[in-house]
């Protein structure tokens, strides 16, 4: 390809050698990719707003000859979304928007789509603060763009429409299966209350700026919440490292101990994803 210009998030930035860095770019025209940026800690002209998380801007990159990372030239920011860096929940939210697009978008796969998303959910988060309810239409949002949509209005398996609204729990949620699958068709999974799958269902039609409009009962949130991440690590080989500075966000230092203690030292919300593995 010789060399390219384009519209990039950078989702990793890390120090490599004495005045290098080395980073992982979404680009709008590329998809995810990883640089080098030769000098990056020094040159004010060639990056002068610096490489800092979930900058956007625009990059100009050249391939290197037999290497799998590119060369990145320069970086001229465009919004480097300042209070990322001043508030510890939203640099929270922007890590784990970050970690997973670099660990879901497969490299040099262009997703036009997925790159809008994120830039609208990072103009959003840092604007308007954090919004749990944002970050879950970002992750249904996603995961409809990589194919990896759950079935909520259906049985996975079966395809019954029929499913509960009321009080009675009549499906599983399998995230391996696709999603919610009927009673009949279950045989293991945990069960999902109807409010919870039709909030889901609800906020995968909801476009993200519209967050600020929907309001979920607390309960209701988590289990979007917990169904979601499952759904995504079911999709990773790892867990996602920014998880586990979420889920303190989440669960502030007094409530969290108690729930430790609950539940064995694990760290609540996200204790099962670990153990997590093909099923
Ligand atoms: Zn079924």
């Amino acid at each position: 390809m010789g060399s390219l210009t384009t519209s990039a998030i950078v989702l990793r930035s890390i120090d490599y050698g004495e005045s290098d860095r080395v980073v992982t770019l979404l680009g709008r025209g590329t998809g995810c990719l990883g640089a080098i940026a030769r000098g990056a800690r020094k040159s004010q002209r060639r990056f002068g707003g610096g490489l800092g998380l979930c900058s956007v801007g625009e990059a100009v990159l050249r391939e290197r000859g037999g290497s799998e990372l590119l060369m990145l030239e320069r970086f001229d920011v465009a919004t480097s979304f300042s209070s990322l860096g001043t508030d510890a929940a939203r640099m929270g939210h922007a890590a784990y928007v970050a970690e997973v697009l670099a660990k879901l978008c497969a490299p040099g796969q262009a997703e036009p789509a997925i790159f809008d998303l994120a830039v609208s959910l990072l103009t959003s988060l840092d604007a308007e603060g954090v919004s749990p309810t944002r970050l879950r239409i970002f992750e249904l949002a996603l995961l409809a763009h990589l194919g990896f949509a759950p079935s909520l209005d259906d049985c996975a398996v079966c395809g019954r429409s029929d499913l509960s609204i009321g009080e009675t729990i009549d499906v599983r949620f399998i995230p391996d299966r696709g999603g919610v699958v009927c009673r009949a068709c279950a045989s293991r999974g945990r069960p999902m209350r109807p409010v919870v799958r039709v909030a889901l269902s609800n906020l995968s039609r909801t476009p993200l700026t519209d967050a600020v409009n929907v309001k979920l009962p607390p309960d209701v949130e988590r289990g979007c919440r917990d169904a979601l991440r499952e759904l995504i690590a079911v999709h990773l080989s790892a867990p996602l490292r920014s998880l586990e500075f979420l889920s303190k966000l989440e669960n502030p230092a007094p409530s969290e101990s108690r729930q430790q203690g609950a539940a064995g030292g694990a760290s609540g919300p996200v204790r099962s994803l670990p153990a997590r593995g093909p099923t």
